[in-house]
């Protein structure tokens, strides 16, 4: 029985409309069906001992998760998947991918069982013009998703795929294919841009790994980057590599800061655009987040 007979049906027996809002069925019927505009996140993870840590940043993951409405699916556009073009995970349920090393067993042993969603895979490819997208089926959930969707949605209850960044591409095109998205956000989707805005792991100040402190340069940078996204500023984010030394300190490697251009390409004109976790760690990290919703 297709949709629309089903409806129909419903309706004939006297079980739509006074039992179910047509909204509720929807739900049951399309995983994908409209409604009201989600927000988009940029989520800096920081280190993978955010994932089983209890600490403001989390605090910051969970206070979010709770803020705004619960989403039909996640779409997680994370710095630790680059690929050669650009790849969408499609299975029914994405392995949890442990993708760093030297951290306590206590890490290796999180499963993060969220189901996967082949039905979104095939939207996202569907909708993006830019190139053609890849429907992945070895990859799975790397730590810059898990990591901090567990924090949001703890009981894994909502559908979850990633998004990898091309490698071979300018921050302008990461910046004009992120605006391609923009449909699933009133399809239930929930975006997240995960990575940091500042990180330089060659410079990390191993002995202040758990406290507040930025180099100068890491402060620089961050008071910069944050003026200009509150501001709506956007060409010197994506031409961040002729932004001066702070800016090249910041991001010596473009993986954990192009997630950010994906969350600013998403804002409408109309949405409002605010801060969380707003701090940098461990000299040169910053952990600062953004949320973006409706005025
Ligand atoms: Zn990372």
């Amino acid at each position: 029985m297709n949709r629309k007979t089903f409806i129909k049906s419903l309706a004939l027996t006297g079980l739509g409309g006074a039992t179910m809002k047509l909204s509720a069925l929807n739900k049951l019927t399309n995983p994908l069906s409209s409604t009201d505009q989600m927000p988009v996140l940029f989520l800096g993870h920081g280190s993978p001992m955010n994932a089983i840590e209890e600490n403001e940043f989390v605090a910051g993951f969970r206070k979010v998760g709770k803020e705004i409405p619960k989403p039909q699916a996640i779409l997680v556009v994370s710095a630790h998947w680059e690929t050669n073009g650009t790849f969408v995970t499609a299975m029914d349920k994405p392995r949890t991918i442990h993708d760093f090393g030297g951290f306590p067993r206590e890490l290796y042993e999180v499963q993060y069982p969220a189901a996967g969603s082949p039905e979104l895979a095939q939207e996202t490819k569907n909708i993006i013009k830019k190139t053609e997208i890849g429907l992945d089926q070895s990859w799975g959930l790397d730590h810059g998703a898990w990591s901090v969707v567990k924090h949001l949605y703890p009981n894994a209850d909502v559908p979850v795929i990633q998004l990898s960044l091309d490698y071979k591409q300018t921050p302008q095109y990461h910046f004009d294919l992120a605006k391609e998205l923009a449909s699933l956000r009133n399809k239930g989707v929930l975006i997240i841009g995960s990575g940091n805005m500042v990180h330089n792991l060659r410079m990390v100040a191993w002995d202040k790994l758990n406290s507040a402190f930025g180099y100068d340069w890491a402060i620089e940078a961050s008071e910069k980057m944050k003026k200009y996204i509150l501001g709506g500023e956007y060409k010197p984010l994506i031409n961040y590599a002729s932004q001066g030394k702070a800016f090249d300190l910041a991001i010596p490697s473009p993986d954990h800061y192009l997630p950010l251009l994906y969350a600013l390409a998403l804002k409408g004109g109309d949405e409002k655009i605010s801060l969380f976790n707003d701090k940098p760690v461990a000299g040169s990290l910053t952990m600062t987040s953004v949320k973006i919703e409706k005025a």
